[in-house]
């Protein structure tokens, strides 16, 4: 049933504390923890505890979980604090564009400069 735990997904598995992470935010809906492996020196990861593959699946089923998910990408970065000084906001979707875990996930990037258009 959508957006039900997976037994393969790693991002189901850190919900559940199978799989260790550092989490800096938890509300009922989401959980938000250090990227492994940072791009930045603000880079944490926002996701719904519920299982959606990607950021249009959980928009399309579940619009208040995905403004629940925007809303503490906010939060992250007010308590990174880089709310006032930039940060960017990304999905990579499919693998094209780099997506490489299938449970929707926001990354919040900031504390260095940030070019336009990204790589
Ligand atoms: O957008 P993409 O699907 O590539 O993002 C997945 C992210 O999950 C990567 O930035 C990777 O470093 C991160 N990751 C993590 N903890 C893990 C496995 C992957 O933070 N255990």
């Amino acid at each position: 049933m959508a957006g039900e735990a997976q037994a393969d997904c790693l991002f189901c598995k850190i919900v559940a504390g199978d799989v260790p992470a550092t989490i800096v935010r938890e509300t009922e809906t989401t959980v938000a923890f250090q990227d492994i492996n940072p791009q930045a020196p603000c880079h944490v990861l926002v996701i719904p505890r519920a299982h959606y593959h990607d950021a249009a699946a959980l928009a399309t089923a579940e619009p208040a979980l995905a403004a629940d998910v925007l809303r503490e990408a906010g939060e992250v970065a007010a308590q990174c604090k880089v709310a006032d000084t930039g940060y960017r906001v990304v999905f990579n979707t499919g693998t094209g564009a780099g997506q490489t875990v299938f449970h929707a996930h926001a990354h919040v990037l900031g504390g260095r400069g940030l070019q336009w258009p990204p790589g």
